[in-house]
């Protein structure tokens, strides 16, 4: 029988960011390399903290990078439910429990009287730590005052000296003092559970084997580790995944570009690619390998084997895997992954994607080597279904504005209308004469044209280009630059 079962508990907070996507990922491969069950939970006891919408975005992010759960939302299974805030009696079964085994007790202390006492622990240099004010409060007493309405809490009674030490499948041994830690609250004013409290819970009742998170939590595992002894039950093994830094390794915000999965996603980021960059992120299979499918890495996978260091985030590593996928991946998928662009963009009607479709996959198949995400090649296909009303600024001074450039135009427009058979081939054939003939250098005609017929001073080959616009469209470009020449720049 296998043992091994994983989960992935986010806080519906807001979108699924790249850490916690890192983070179910790293689960996701642990799980599926050893045969194991990787269960999805939401922890949303935290109400104000919860976000609408949250939960169903972390879902839909995570179905599109391909991480599938084996029991959660959605899909249910036996530990169910898979909501903390449908398992409250649980938890309050459990705090029940650890009261009457003397192991947690009732506090009354306000807020407002916490508050104070933090203040002259603070004012005297000390940590704060709760001053154990009612731990002598007999059950009894408590019960009759929360009977008489009184708001408690319920604290956890911690052992004031000795050490915790916890073993991380990452970090290896890490010592905590306990005289750092205070009896923590397990469950709020207001019934509604703590978090570690919560996730020591769901953890042994979901029969979790290894527990594998961000490493902003190995603070709160000597908390854990105090409950799991306090309620009886079997420690799971824990690793805690590297931070994810900025590259300036200041901590990951907003102003370092996109951090949900989400934004990536709009931004023209393919999900393959993004599952492999994460994959990086802490994790290497040990050689100068750079692009690694997901069945790749749950074979090589090993928890051991990632990096106790931070790990930075950088998007133009990200955008060149994105582009090394776009250029690698089956042309009929990259079509699949930019129609919606070009139908949000409004260079397409969803008609045209049907009807045209072999002349939308030729544009695609000309640019998609050339850029990095699906936005970038939405916009290096504008010209191919827009007019060019507008020329490059650069371009018009460079080109436009010799004297010899609508004599160009208009012989090279010549050359090409002269055309029967209007394939790379021929009008290359034709122009390459034509330069000859006027013994010219081939810049002198390519680049005016190339501005012409695209408005821009980059492009696919010409020849190609031309090709897809079709004769008339590259004629009636001609004909509007010879026209915005001779009308702006003369
Ligand atoms: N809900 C916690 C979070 O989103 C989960 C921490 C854990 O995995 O234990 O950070």
């Amino acid at each position: 029988m296998n043992h091994v079962r994983v989960r992935f508990a986010p806080s519906p907070t807001g979108y699924l960011h790249v850490g916690g996507a890192r983070t179910a990922l790293f689960n996701w491969f642990f799980a599926r390399k050893l045969g194991g069950q990787f269960v999805l939970r939401i922890e949303d006891t935290d109400t104000q903290r919860l976000k609408e919408d949250s939960v169903s975005q972390i879902l839909a992010s995570m179905k599109w990078l391909g991480i599938d759960w084996d029991e959660g939302p959605e899909v249910g299974g036996p530990c169910g439910p898979y909501y903390q805030s449908q398992r409250l009696e649980m938890y309050q079964k459990e705090a029940q429990r650890l009261v009457k085994e003397g192991k947690a007790y009732y506090c009354f202390c306000a807020p407002d009287e916490l508050a104070q006492t933090r203040e002259l622990q603070r004012q005297t240099g000390q940590a704060f730590r709760y001053n154990g004010k009612c731990r002598g409060i007999s059950q009894t007493d408590a019960l009759k005052r929360i009977e008489a309405g009184e708001e408690a809490v319920v604290r956890l009674r911690v052992p004031d000296r000795g050490q915790i030490k916890v073993t991380d499948l990452i970090h290896g041994n890490v010592n905590f003092e306990l005289d750092q830690l205070d009896d923590l609250i397990i469950v709020k004013s207001n019934g509604i559970p703590a978090y570690n409290f919560a996730c020591v819970i769901d953890d042994h009742a979901m029969n979790i084997s290894h527990v594998i998170r961000a490493e902003e939590h190995l603070s709160n595992t000597p908390k854990q580790v105090l409950l799991y002894q306090a309620l009886g039950y079997n420690i799971v093994q824990f690793a805690h995944v590297p931070m994810i830094l900025a590259p300036d390794r200041s901590k990951l915000s907003k102003r370092h570009g996109a951090t949900s999965i989400e934004e990536f996603r709009d931004q023209g980021f393919l999900a393959p690619a993004i599952v492999n960059y994460l994959t990086f992120l802490g994790w290497s299979p040990g050689t100068d390998q750079e692009l690694i499918t997901p069945a790749e890495t749950v074979e090589q996978f090993e928890i051991s084997k990632v990096s106790k260091k931070a790990a930075i985030y950088d998007t133009k590593k990200l955008a060149w895997i994105n582009g090394q996928y776009l250029s690698s991946m089956s042309l009929n998928d990259v079509i699949g992954e930019t129609i919606p662009f070009l139908l949000r963009k409004g260079l397409i009607t969803e008609m045209q994607a049907g009807e045209q479709y072999n002349s939308i996959k030729n544009i695609i198949d000309v640019v998609r080597n050339r850029v990095k995400t699906l936005v970038e090649l939405t916009e290096a296909t504008e010209y191919f279904f827009k007019d060019v009303t507008e020329y490059d600024e650069k371009g018009q001074r460079k080109y436009f504005s010799k004297p010899e450039t609508t004599d160009l135009l208009r012989q090279g427009r010549d050359s090409l209308e002269q055309i029967e058979c209007f394939d790379v081939q021929h009008t290359e054939a034709a122009y390459r004469q034509l330069i000859e003939d006027l013994s010219i250098k081939s810049g002198d005609l390519i680049h005016p044209t190339r501005l012409a017929l695209t408005g821009r001073m980059e492009s696919p080959g010409l020849f190609e280009v031309m090709v897809l616009l079709g004769k008339d469209r590259c004629l009636a470009r001609m004909d509007r630059a010879i026209n915005f020449i001779c009308k702006t720049l003369r």
